[in-house]
């Protein structure tokens, strides 16, 4: 059938398995074009490891440094008329390009949250890798998490916290629309339910689990993902209900690292850059924000997607020739370096002030943040002919074991 997005908000209801399959294969190229990661990892657990940073991590170990992967998501397959969701398309390509380049690469779908998919994947670990995961890394998003012990569905909501409502600036991304929103403040109950699905409960409960079974290896590494940003975004991101959450699994990680010592093993926290993917596109402020610092970055020459940050942090802050890993002053791995630059910061904060509905496309480079955005879903990608019929129901050959 002929697939067209349909865009419906800030999610784009359908997906393109070539044009996703095509971008799968762009990042593996760009992987494959820079020098390889020495001293890397063997065996890479990705919870998260369909779309956005968690699916670059899965791209750059297995080509970068030749790693065997396991990826962890929450997917779509296609039923009926209705395409499968780009998670899904994504991982059936990344599987057979890994297959051709006679990489293992093993993919576990459904509720990671849950004990079942914990458990699932434990046995697939059993079973393949006798020694266990030498590096774990924690790239899930999601609005919502049922607690596996106790059946209570948390809901995040991304909200400033605090006496005052939040004002800014926000886009409508389809129609180019800049109007400013205001968004209430959290309730307590909101804050701490964002907390139990975004914070580190789940990511302490993988670590958990898989000890429990002796599946860490020596010498184990674990990551997870945040993102600190400027002040601009401070009140809906780090000082709001997602950046309570982030400050949660920033104190898990130093709980792991304590439970990983006498194994030789570290835990980490990745600050990350802005950039779109699913999860991002429906934070309010933060996509005309992106489509700032992609006009700034790329004019400065120094814009990175996902896959040029993930390269960036495994071979360059992780995987160090020096063997010392890159932290700041808190422990934390900065990839988000150059977006937080003076030089891109002081623009952002002139250009801020001046954008509106009738310059926008000027101002901002969001003709750029709406390629990415259709590139995410198989769109717009360079070289698919999508006035060709498609066939939508594709098979990833490892799902669930
Ligand atoms: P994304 O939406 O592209 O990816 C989310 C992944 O989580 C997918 O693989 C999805 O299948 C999986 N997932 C969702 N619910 C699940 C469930 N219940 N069980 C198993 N898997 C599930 O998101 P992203 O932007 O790549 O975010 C990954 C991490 O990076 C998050 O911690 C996010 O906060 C962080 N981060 C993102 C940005 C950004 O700008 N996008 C910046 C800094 C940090």
């Amino acid at each position: 059938m002929l697939i067209q997005s349909k865009v419906r908000g800030f999610i784009c209801t359908t997906a393109h398995p070539s044009g996703c399959a095509q971008h799968v294969l762009e990042q593996i190229q760009y992987v494959k074009s820079q020098p390889a990661i020495t001293g890397g990892p063997k065996k890479v657990l990705i919870i998260g490891g369909s779309t956005g940073y968690g699916l670059a991590s899965r791209i750059v170990t297995a080509f970068g440094a030749q790693a065997q992967t396991i990826g962890v998501f929450f997917e779509r397959p296609a039923q009926g008329n209705r395409t499968a969701s780009p998670g899904w398309y994504n991982t059936a390509a990344f599987e057979k390009e890994a297959a051709a380049a006679g990489l293992y690469a093993k993919s576990i779908n459904g509720d990671g949250f849950s004990d079942e998919i914990k458990q699932q994947t434990l046995e697939l670990i059993e079973k393949d890798w006798g020694g266990g995961v030498d590096l774990l890394i924690y790239s899930l998003a999601s609005p919502r998490r049922i607690h596996p012990q106790t059946g209570v569905l948390f809901q995040s909501v991304l909200k400033p916290i605090g006496e005052q409502p939040y004002t800014n600036k926000t886009i409508d991304v389809t129609t180019g629309a800049v109007s400013t929103v205001t968004i209430e403040t959290a309730t307590a109950k909101e804050i701490e339910d964002t907390v139990a699905v975004m914070g580190g409960e789940d990511w302490m409960m993988w670590i958990d689990a898989l000890r429990e079974k002796n599946l860490l290896a020596d010498g184990i590494q674990t990551l997870a993902y945040s993102y600190i940003g400027p002040k601009l975004t401070d009140p809906i991101y780090t000082k709001g209900t997602i950046g309570q959450a982030k400050k949660h699994l920033a104190a898990t990680s130093k709980l792991i690292q304590e439970k990983l010592k006498p194994m030789g093993g570290n835990a980490y926290v990745a600050i990350n850059k802005a950039l779109v993917t699913q999860a991002s596109a429906a934070i309010p402020v933060v996509p005309l924000y992106i489509s700032l610092i992609y006009k700034i970055m790329k004019a400065q020459g120094i814009h990175e997607g996902c896959i040029e940050q993930m390269y960036r942090l495994y071979k360059h802050c992780l995987y160090r020739t020096d063997q010392k890993v890159a932290l700041d002053a808190s422990g934390l791995i900065r990839i988000d370096d150059w977006e937080l630059a003076e030089a891109v910061q002081k623009e952002v904060e002139v250009l801020w002030e001046q954008v509106d509905s009738a310059n926008v496309e000027q101002r901002t480079d969001l003709a750029g943040y709406r390629h990415d955005f259709y590139k995410l879903f198989g769109f717009e990608v360079a070289g698919i002919d999508y006035t060709k019929d498609s066939v939508i129901e594709v098979a990833i050959p490892s799902i669930n074991g």
